[in-house]
């Protein structure tokens, strides 16, 4: 696989503003209306997490809106836990395909396994001011917790805590035959994103039975997620809302739908605090929380106002974000 991800990035924020700017006329947006659905699965970086390879297509829509979510393992969410970097966390629920499969929450119908709600947890995008794709003003995209707004490179690259979904991407896309990232960036701004291509494996990638416990996290108990699916649905989680979750991943065991009460109570004091928290991960605040909370406030403060990238350097580097080599240091 070899890709050209210079000024790019695509597979880690949501551009998909960006297509209406370029397209902009009536007709391109009847269009654009018109496959919707459409358009909506073949942009998201997801599959059907109930099929197994054969399921080239999901007919459950996430309740969130992000066309790139990133799943990550119950080794991987633990590790987060652990180096205190909880506040990237959040949770993914389906609709179900049909009632059978359902469990009725907050008037939704949610994708089951066994009467307990299924979820995927993937990393946050807040609002940052971006400039992908050769643009010369920065634009405010939902973008990746971890990506440096200013070189457009990934902060953990180098790091043990780079998801093994980023490091495989595009190739897992590639390997179920469907549209990546890549060549929609190539599509809509032109250049050459995928360079090589030629890949067909399938390993590592958790469909079906084996991704409960792994990557498709079960919740126990359906009642404690009622509030929590429809704010999900509205996008405003709340830190309690994804701590519930998180904490049943971090507490799920691959290949079963048990969960380690254990698990489940470390999680939470590392996520919320309290009594037990206080003597152990006193120390634990990170860049990311508090990070992200400025990057909302910015947003919803600036207007039409679009700041350089550079104010990340006060956001996020300043309070301790991993710094990026840019793409010079590489060459
Ligand atoms: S972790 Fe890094 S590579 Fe993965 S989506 Fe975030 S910025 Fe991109």
């Amino acid at each position: 696989m070899e890709v050209n991800c210079e000024g790019c990035a695509g597979c880690c924020m949501d551009w998909r503003s960006l297509l209406e700017d370029e397209t902009g006329s009536a007709a391109a947006r009847d269009d654009e209306d018109a496959t919707e659905n459409d358009s909506k699965q073949r942009h998201r970086r997801q599959r059907d997490p109930f099929g197994g390879e054969d399921a080239k297509s999901s007919s459950r829509e996430p309740l969130d809106d992000d066309p790139t979510f990133v799943p990550l393992t119950r080794d991987e969410v633990r590790a987060f836990l652990e180096a205190g970097m909880g506040d990237a966390l959040t949770p993914r629920f389906w609709h179900a395909r049909d009632e059978a499969e359902g469990v009725e929450i907050d008037g939704v119908s949610v994708a089951a396994v066994a009467d307990r709600p299924t979820f995927f947890v993937g990393l946050r995008k807040p609002p940052k001011p971006v400039d992908p794709f050769g643009r010369e003003e920065p634009t405010w995209l939902p973008t990746c917790v971890f990506l440096d707004p200013t070189t457009l490179q990934c902060r953990i690259h180098e790091s043990e805590l780079y998801p093994g979904e980023c490091g495989a991407y595009p190739e897992y896309t590639l390997a179920l035959a469907r549209e990546t990232e890549c060549e929609r960036v190539e599509s809509a701004f032109g250049g050459d994103r995928l360079l090589e291509a030629d890949h067909d494996d399938l390993d590592g990638m958790l469909l079906g039975p084996q991704a409960i416990g792994a990557k498709l996290f079960c919740h126990p108990r359906p009642a404690d997620l009622e509030g929590v699916v429809d704010r999900a649905a509205a996008g405003e989680l709340t830190r309690p809302d994804r701590a519930e979750a998180i904490a049943v991943a971090a507490a799920s065991s691959p290949g079963t739908l048990a969960t380690s009460d254990h698990h489940y109570d470390r999680a939470k004091a590392r996520l919320l605090g309290g009594e037990d928290a206080e003597s152990e991960f006193a120390d634990d605040e990170s860049w990311i929380g508090p990070a992200i909370r400025e990057w909302y406030q910015r947003r919803r403060a600036a207007g039409e106002a679009v700041p350089s990238p550079a104010v990340a350097d006060a956001i996020e580097t300043d309070r301790g974000a991993p710094e990026t080599p840019g793409w010079d240091a590489l060459e």
